[in-house]
């Protein structure tokens, strides 16, 4: 029986006492994250991860997802009700602009729940993960009208995004990508030709799907230089944001594929449908490149929220499976043999295990308050100076810069100095390794 719980007293312990982000309240886009306000987000979507997300891992493997006579997917049962709790819960919106219904919380907080999200059920998060990568490149090249059309839809999860790149004969070499686009009259594009491989082309949670395309308009140069993008509705929109005719694009087909098959991953054939440039024609893969970013950064979370499901998972099964007697004698003489945890080889693995998963949250974590820093600077939060030891941008600030490897960085100086800090509390969780944590309230693993 697979176990997983978020551990979000590591997470509090890596913000607070290693970022030491309560010292950086001042600034406004950590100020709605302080203190108890940081505690109930993490909680909550923890809750929400385990309770609700988890349980349907399994099930919604052993399922998959259902492509139907007439090209419409099913996801697995639970899934539906699953992400209306989690749009309805607002965890979409989480780090979305205000301006277009978002929440504008701090990067750093929406990574540690996408940890919690992909442990929990990768393949339900690719649903918003893929969404909200949408989200960013059309707020990145998307002209005013589609980012207020599209943006405040998507974020709400009443619509869904996807990204289409992969065609059946290339997929790194995009240069090669044989899906064209005819210029209308209209001033929209008629989308001809098949995409594969693509995440979410097709589900039932959402009312409509916003397909982000590449495709190649007449005379565009032969390579990644003659790529533009475009946004292609499952059903048209109107000008008032109400749902039209269904659009020529359809599901040919699911993959089939061990593993995340509660997120279908489809061919897609476009026959002339209704398509809208966004950015400058030939331009295209720029603004794709914002959500294939945001997928590399989610890959990388990816990675990390196995390897902490693994290791939790190897955790519990080394402490119920038996082989063998402790080297100091029985551990446990009421039984015939010790679980095999007691065994300083099992440890050793388990332990390198919890490293590196340590390692990887806190390497995440980092990047994605430089990430939040980056973007106070950009928008008047106080920058300081550059500083050269970090290639980022600092915004002023009257104390220190705690790093996890244990330096402090003095910012009130004219030059930086680094030098060895005194290790911070271990004030966090319990483990199956011991622990130093202050109150069993704060235990979750
Ligand atoms: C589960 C799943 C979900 C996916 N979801 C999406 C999606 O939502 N949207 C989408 O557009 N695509 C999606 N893809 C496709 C994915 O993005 C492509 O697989 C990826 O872009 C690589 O393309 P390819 O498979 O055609 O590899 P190819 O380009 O055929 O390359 C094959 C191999 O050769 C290697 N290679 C290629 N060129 C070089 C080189 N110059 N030097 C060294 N090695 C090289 C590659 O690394 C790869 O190992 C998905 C794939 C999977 C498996």
């Amino acid at each position: 029986m697979p176990v997983y719980k978020a551990p979000v007293a590591d997470m509090r312990f890596f913000l607070e006492k290693v970022l030491d982000l309560p010292a950086y309240a001042h600034l406004p886009v950590f100020a709605n994250v302080a203190g108890d306000t940081l505690e109930a987000i993490l909680t909550e979507g923890a809750l929400l991860c385990e309770e609700v997300l988890f349980p349907l891992n399994k099930s919604g493997d052993d399922e998959g997802c259902t492509r139907h006579a007439d090209g419409s997917v099913t996801t697995p049962a639970g899934f539906k009700a699953a992400f209306q709790t989690y749009r309805e819960g607002g965890w979409m919106a989480m780090n979305a602009p205000e301006a277009y219904g978002g929440m504008d919380m701090p990067h750093i907080l929406g990574t540690a729940l996408e940890e919690y999200r992909m442990a929990a059920n990768q393949a339900f998060s690719m649903y918003p993960g893929l969404t909200m990568g949408a989200v960013a490149a059309i707020l990145a090249t998307g002209s005013e009208e589609q980012k207020s059309l599209y943006v405040p839809r998507m974020i709400s999860g009443e619509w869904a995004g996807t990204m289409n790149l992969t065609e059946p004969h290339c997929g790194t070499d995009l240069g090669l990508i044989r899906t064209r686009a005819e210029p209308q009259a209209d001033g929209s594009y008629a989308i001809s030709g098949t995409k594969i491989f693509i995440s979410g082309g097709d589900q039932d949670l959402t009312d409509n799907i916003i397909h982000l395309v590449l495709a190649k308009t007449p005379g565009a140069p032969e390579s990644s230089k003659g790529i533009s993008l475009f946004i292609v509705p499952k059903f048209l929109v109107n000008a008032d944001g109400s749902l039209g005719a269904r659009n020529g694009v359809s599901c040919g087909s699911i993959e089939h594929k061990m593993g995340i098959r509660a997120n279908a991953t489809c061919v897609l054939n476009y026959d002339g449908a209704t398509g809208y440039l966004v950015g400058e024609e030939n331009k295209g893969l720029a603004g794709m490149f914002v959500m294939m970013n945001a997928a590399r950064l989610g890959v990388g979370a990816q990675g990390l929220s196995q390897g902490e499901v693994a290791y939790q998972n190897g955790v519990a099964y080394a402490l119920d499976r038996r082989q063998g007697r402790a080297l100091t004698g029985p551990a446990d003489p009421a039984q015939k043999a010790d679980a095999i945890f007691v065994h300083p080889d099992v440890r050793r693995m388990l332990l390198d295990m919890k490293a590196r998963v340590e390692g990887l949250r806190a390497l995440i974590a980092k990047l994605a308050f430089h990430n939040d820093r980056a973007t106070v600077a950009q928008h008047g939060g106080g920058v300081s100076r550059v500083d050269p030891t970090r290639t980022t941008v600092l915004p002023s600030h009257p104390r220190h810069d705690a790093t996890p490897v244990g330096c402090r960085v003095d910012l009130a100086s004219s030059s930086v100095t680094a030098r060895r800090v005194a290790p911070v509390s271990r004030a966090r969780e319990s483990t199956a390794f011991g622990s130093t944590a202050p109150s069993s309230e704060a235990r979750r693993t």
